[in-house]
């Protein structure tokens, strides 16, 4: 394979580069330099290609699919939110499970792997529930899904247990079937999720967690939480992140876990209330156990979800709204965390709006984080590509997204430039405008480009 004339961001954009591929391996990188008097418009760039590290497969467009009422396709019209509360989304979202076909959850979830496809997206981590409403259905779909789309997109299935598995009246047959089902499709799941913070006490969170990481150790699984989704003072309750780093300690996962399986953290916008010395303390804890966390912030359904004024406390403030979102450049930067970012939900209760794109998302950060640097624009590109398949356990060509002779050869999205735009002039004959040319990862998270300017090469 012969690719012609790309820039390569992290190499500057006054040269263009010429490469070649072939068994897999990059052979050649040849610099042209090129004037850009004499080029109609800037080459295209050439980027690490985007990833989903936690992305919901099953329950995408529940609000938006615009179904009719028919046997295959349920109608989910009358579960818009009306107060948009979490006790809400989770209630709405158990309404929507009950109605699931495997022809529905096979098209929704085909139209999520489509769009990221178009996206940019190359690789992704697909969480699917099972519980006592589901059954194995939305695993069986997407074990149907991961293969049709095996040649455009890695699909990481993740077993998921969205409900309580050692509280409530169902809690027992749900754990019952995510264990079955680990046990029966093994070679289709990659990683095992929980949901401590739905579980009714803090000593079922705490049992939940510790079978989570038996049940991953034993089934050789990588390790996914969905976890401290709240704003309390951290002294009035203390986050389950430290129970989390408590328990693979406990259970000796440095020890026992394949060493290629990671352990991903979720939400936790409760850490976003710590205090300086307490996140320096975090950082020094995880980074003393040798643990391969990684933390992913999930902002487009943490600042619907979080923040929301309370009107009845005596100091309401109706406008006040924090962000309420884990601070994932400043994880990085200043306590030299593992983290990076994820789109989480498209079109459902928890997450009405939005198109899942990456380099949207990366995009929103620059405001959410107050992120504004050349700097910072290339840190949360990463945060959606190598970054993001670093947290899951893939492999990555490198730490800054540069690529070189010898490297294994990983699909890349490449990025059009325009010549201009034509617009019809006052005249009636055409008026060309020039188009803004995307020269960097700066360029392509300030300004998104449109899906039909992404290509992925292969
Ligand atoms: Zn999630």
């Amino acid at each position: 394979m012969k690719i012609e004339g790309v820039i390569l961001p992290t190499r500057g954009h006054n040269a263009s580069w010429n490469l070649e591929v072939s068994d897999g391996i990059i052979r050649t990188m040849e610099p042209v330099t090129h004037q850009h008097a004499d080029a109609a418009a800037t080459p295209s760039l050439l980027l690490p290609a985007l990833c989903h590290p936690h992305i919901h497969l099953d329950k995408p467009y529940i609000l938006t699919c615009n179904h009719g009422t028919s046997p295959d396709h349920p109608d989910y019209s009358d579960l818009a939110p009306r107060t948009g509360s979490f006790g809400e989304a989770l209630s709405n979202t158990s309404k929507a499970k009950e109605r699931y076909t495997a022809e529905d959850l096979y098209l929704r979830g085909s139209q999520l792997l489509a769009t990221g496809h178009r996206q940019g997206v190359t690789s992704l981590r697909a969480f699917v529930e099972l519980d006592h409403v589901t059954g194995i259905q939305p695993l069986t779909t997407a074990i149907k899904l991961k293969d049709d789309f095996s040649h455009l997109v890695e699909i990481q299935i993740c077993a998921f247990a969205q409900d309580p598995i050692f509280s409530t009246q169902h809690g027992e047959e749900n754990r019952a079937m995510i264990s079955a089902a680990l046990a029966d499709y093994s070679a289709h799941i990659s990683a095992l999720g929980t949901t401590p913070y739905v579980e009714d006490s803090v000593d079922a969170s705490l049992r939940n967690i510790e079978w989570a990481v038996a049940t991953a150790i034993h089934h050789d699984l990588h390790l996914d939480f969905h976890l401290d989704y709240n704003l309390t003072a951290p002294d009035t309750t203390k986050p389950q992140t430290y129970s989390v780093i408590d328990a693979l300690e406990r259970q000796e996962w440095a020890d026992k876990a394949n060493r290629s399986n990671t352990i991903v953290i979720g939400h936790c916008t409760q850490l976003s209330n710590l205090a300086a010395a307490d996140l320096a303390n975090l950082a020094d804890r995880i980074k003393s156990s040798k643990l391969p966390v990684f933390f992913v912030g999930l902002p487009t359904s943490d600042l619907f979800m979080m923040g929301r004024p309370d009107p009845s406390s005596p100091q309401h403030r109706p406008h006040h709204r924090p962000r309420g979102t884990l601070h994932v450049p400043s994880l990085i930067k200043d306590y030299s965390m593992s983290a990076c970012l994820g789109v989480n939900n498209v079109g459902n209760a928890f997450t009405p709006y939005g198109t899942g794109d990456p380099l949207q998302l990366a995009s929103w950060g620059v405001g959410i984080y107050q992120a504004g640097t050349v700097e910072d624009a290339q840190l949360l590109f990463s945060c959606v590509s190598w970054g993001a398949r670093r947290a899951i356990g893939l492999e990555v060509t490198s730490d800054n997204g540069d690529i070189k002779v010898g490297d294994r050869w990983q699909a890349m999205l490449r990025v059009e430039n325009e010549q201009c735009w034509s617009l019809e002039g006052r005249s009636g004959r055409a008026m060309d405008v020039p188009a803004r040319q995307r020269m960097s990862f700066r360029d392509v998270v300030w300004d998104p480009p449109d899906v039909h300017l992404r290509s992925i090469i292969r």
